[in-house]
Order: structure tokens, then C-alpha cells, then sequence
């Protein structure tokens, strides 16, 4: 059994890209998937509180000390496991850089996860809120994760489908006021790609065409499209930057709203609205013992909507470079959706913001918009 790697705790503030965050009681950093196992046997054993940090660019953790043990996932790794045709699967180590992947499968010639090129963090987090950017997510490509499950204390391969990946969420993600339905840690993933080599091809997705400006047509390399993603996000303030101050952020803050399509009926029409996918086939089962030859109409034919959450908070009056009187905490000044630190707010001003901007978009548009990133320690 590996040794528990305990380090001195400093503050989560220094180690979340909203820069917020107490010190926690103990600290360890797992440098292998061993010393990783070892220390969540050890904790799940005494029953302690634990938080699992990636690069902690989708936290917001509380200014009080945290009552318990941050483990810092800090293994790496790239592994082609198999290939299969111009498919090649990928085993990756839960802390390596998402963005190091990304680059790696770009310059390998490997397609399926260029279009998130500069999401920050690990890619062990990856499946947590199923990320994504222009339309790709990591669910068209994820096969299998290697999960330390801490209802058997084992690690179990568990596939992309029982993982439940949807817009931002999985089973494994701790939703504002919900638990994960499944706890555990992410030891290491397996993507499936496709070989494509240096040459150019025709991108996939609209909205992704869109984002780069490309006709149906047209064709471009991996490289080509990384480096359009990085300079449109960039833009953005969505690559992190230590001499940009909009990217002290957590990404979007508030996820674009899912909402029926009468409610979005009651909407101003000009806000940006996409219908969510409809099973056309799904199919309705009557069991036999109460079929009374009577046929129901089905439950909904209507899908629901997702509506811009931008645009709503733009529309509530709040426009981008927002901030209270006196706080250190604001919204970036490129985008509307990111809460931003710009120097030294605690977690109690970003929680402030973050109260103001769903209160004034509830009373304009009568929803509450719900935040993205995992608050621990934190109400809103
Ligand atoms: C500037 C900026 C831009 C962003 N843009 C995007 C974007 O375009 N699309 C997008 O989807 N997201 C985006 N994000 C959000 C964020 O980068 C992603 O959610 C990312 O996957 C988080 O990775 P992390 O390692 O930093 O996770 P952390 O913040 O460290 O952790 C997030 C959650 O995952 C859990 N976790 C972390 N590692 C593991 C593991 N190995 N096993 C189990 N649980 C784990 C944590 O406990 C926590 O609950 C952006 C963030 C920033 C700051």
C-alpha cells in the first residue's frame, strides 16, 4: 500500500482559478493513481469530509476553513491502449492537463475534442459536467472512466453511458442544493478518436462551423482549428491568463436556463433559444392487463427550450463589467456569463454578485438561474 502524500494546506484560493477558498484541515497531493487510491481509503475509513481538486476552474469554495481533506489529483499520462482501423483510444491519467491532451491528439493527427481546445483543469474533471465548448463535448467521445467508487472502496470501469452525461452534468457532478447521485473519484479516462492525420477535413457541427467562420464545405486542419478556438476564447477571456483579470473567473457561472416551450413562449422574442433534442421514436408501452383498446395521447409533445443566460442578465440591466458598490468581485468585461475576482474578493462577494444577478434576472424573466460550477461551503 503507497504512502499517504500529505502536504502543509494552503489556502484553496490560491489553487481555483476564482481565486476563493479557506485552508483546509489537511492536504494531500497524489502524484499516482496508488498514492491516490490509498489516500481516499484512508479518509472514506474515518469518515471525514473530503474535496477532490482537478485546477479547480469550476469552484467556488467558501472563505471558512474547510472542515476536512483536499486532495489535489496531480498524476499524469497519455496512453494509446488501442487501434482499431483509424480508431485510436486514448487512456489518460485523471490530473493531466486537458488542454496538454487536447494539444497531444491535435499534433497526433486525432479527432474529436480540437473544438475544447483552452478549457482549463484536469481531464479527470472532464466528465464531471460532461464539457464542452462550439457544440463538441467529451460524451461523443468518451468510452469508459476508471472510477474509485466510494460505495465499494474499488476502482470499477465504468462506462460513458452509466455515467449519465448531459448538458453540463453527469452522475458523478454536485449540483447547487444536490449531492452527486454517485461518489467517487476519477482515476483515469479512456477516449475513442479518429485518425485523420496532418491533412485537412471538413468540420462536423454547425455550431462549430459557425464559431470559425467556415462554410459547409470547407476544409482545415486539427492545428488550424485549435488555433482559431484558442484565439476566439481568448477573446473571450475563456483561456486562462494570469495578466488578464477576466479569466480569474470559473467559465460561465450560470448555465444557459432549460425551460418549457410555453414559458419561453413568455420571453421577449429577440433572447436566443435552442429547442433541446425530441426522441422522435420514442415509443409508448401499454402492458397488456391494462390495455382497454383505448390509446393516451403521449405525456408532452412539446420539447423544452434552452434560453441564453447572458442575454438574460444582459436584459436584467446588467451588462458586461457589472460589479456592487465597493465589491472586489465583478462580471468579465467580455462576457456576461463569467463572474470574475478581480483582486482579492472572498467568496462571499462572488456569492453576493452571483445572489444579485439571479434575483434581478428572477424578477425580470421570472426564472432563477442556476449556477455551473460545484460551490462548496457556499450559499447562494
Ligand atoms: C476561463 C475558463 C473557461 C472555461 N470554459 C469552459 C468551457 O468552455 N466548457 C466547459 O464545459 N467548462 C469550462 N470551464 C469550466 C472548467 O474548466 C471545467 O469544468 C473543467 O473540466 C474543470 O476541471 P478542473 O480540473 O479544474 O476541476 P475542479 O474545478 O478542480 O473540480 C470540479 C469538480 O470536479 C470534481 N473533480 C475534479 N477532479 C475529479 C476527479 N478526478 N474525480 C472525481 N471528481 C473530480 C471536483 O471535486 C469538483 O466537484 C471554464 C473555466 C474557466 C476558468
Amino acid at each position: 500500500m503507497s504512502a499517504v502524500p500529505d502536504i502543509d494546506p494552503i489556502p484553496l484560493a490560491a489553487l481555483t482559478t476564482l481565486r476563493a477558498g479557506g485552508t483546509p484541515e489537511r492536504m494531500i497531493e497524489a502524484t499516482t493513481s496508488d498514492e491516490l487510491v490509498a489516500a481516499m481509503t484512508e479518509i472514506w475509513a474515518s469518515g471525514e469530509p473530503w474535496l477532490v481538486v482537478g485546477g479547480g476552474s469550476n469552484l467556488l469554495i467558501g472563505d471558512e476553513p474547510f472542515d476536512g481533506t483536499a486532495v489535489l489529483v496531480r498524476t499524469r499520462g497519455i496512453e494509446r491502449v488501442a487501434t482499431d482501423g483509424d480508431r485510436v483510444r486514448l487512456r489518460v491519467q485523471a490530473g493531466h492537463d486537458w488542454d496538454d491532451l487536447v494539444a497531444y491528439t491535435v499534433a497526433e493527427g486525432l479527432a474529436g475534442i480540437e473544438a475544447m481546445s483552452g478549457i482549463p483543469g484536469t481531464a479527470g474533471a472532464a466528465p464531471i459536467q460532461n464539457v464542452g465548448a462550439y457544440g463538441q463535448e467529451i460524451v461523443e467521445t468518451l468510452v469508459e472512466v476508471e472510477l474509485l467508487d466510494e460505495s465499494t472502496g474499488e476502482v470499477e470501469t465504468v462506462t460513458a453511458a452509466e455515467l449519465e452525461l448531459g448538458f453540463r452534468t453527469s452522475v458523478l457532478k454536485a449540483h447547487y442544493g444536490a449531492g452527486a447521485r454517485r461518489t467517487g473519484v476519477i482515476v483515469s479516462l479512456t477516449l475513442e478518436l479518429t485518425d485523420v492525420g496532418a491533412g485537412e477535413i471538413r468540420v462536423r457541427g454547425s455550431q462549430l462551423r459557425q464559431a470559425l467562420a467556415l462554410a459547409a464545405d470547407a476544409e482545415v486542419s486539427l492545428a488550424w482549428i485549435r488555433d482559431t478556438v484558442l484565439a476566439t476564447r481568448a477573446r473571450k477571456g475563456m483561456v486562462l491568463d494570469a495578466e488578464d483579470p477576466d479569466t480569474a473567473s470559473a467559465g460561465s457561472f450560470f448555465q444557459n436556463a432549460i425551460v418549457s416551450a410555453s414559458f419561453a413562449r413568455t420571453l421577449p422574442d429577440e433572447c436566443p433559444r435552442w429547442p433541446l433534442r425530441v426522441e422522435v421514436d420514442s415509443v409508448q408501452v401499454i402492458p397488456l392487463d391494462s390495455y382497454d383498446g383505448l390509446v393516451p395521447p403521449p405525456a408532452s409533445e412539446q420539447s423544452d427550450v434552452k434560453v441564453s443566460a447572458a442575454w438574460l442578465i444582459e436584459h436584467a440591466g446588467l451588462g458586461k463589467g457589472f460589479r456592487l458598490p465597493r465589491s472586489r468581485a465583478s462580471l468579465s468585461t467580455k462576457h456576461a456569463l463569467a463572474l470574475t475576482n478581480r483582486g482579492g474578493a472572498s467568496a462571499a462577494e462572488l456569492a453576493e454578485l452571483a445572489r444579485y444577478i439571479q434575483q434581478r434576472v428572477q424578477s425580470e424573466f421570472g426564472l432563477i438561474l442556476q449556477p455551473e460550477p460545484v460551490l462548496v461551503n457556499v450559499e447562494l
